[in-house]
């Protein structure tokens, strides 16, 4: 259930925007989400249809880009873009330590919306 908090804040500031540009209809809107949230994309659009009835975002399809996860080798620091599928594989391309944090892979935002 934890999209549908993070629909509302996508529709409250997608409906900002177009308050402040004058937009009479949003076709589309363009998010980057990343491959570790589990954000799902079908209760996404599914919340959003159900919450943006009425307001100029009515209808408006949500495009969904996943974004690759990052992490901070914890020894070298060096970053670099891990396989999520394969967790146990994942060692430091520069020095193979196993330890590292989390740059992103969990972040959400929006990217772009079409209106008219
Ligand atoms: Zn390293």
């Amino acid at each position: 259930m934890h999209e549908l908090p993070v629909t509302h804040s996508i529709l409250n500031v997608v409906l900002k925007h177009a308050q402040t540009n004058h937009v009479k209809k949003i076709h589309s809107i363009t998010l980057r989400i990343g491959k570790l949230s589990d954000l799902e994309d079908e209760w996404l659009q599914r919340y959003f249809d159900y919450i943006s009835k009425g307001s100029v975002a009515e209808g408006a399809k949500l495009k969904i880009e996943r974004t690759p996860v990052v992490v901070k080798c914890d020894s070298c620091g060096n970053t670099f873009e891990v396989d999520v599928k394969k967790p146990e594989e994942i060692s430091c391309p520069a020095c193979s330590e196993k330890g590292f944090s989390l740059v992103s892979g969990r972040e959400y935002h929006i990217v772009s919306m079409e209106a008219q």
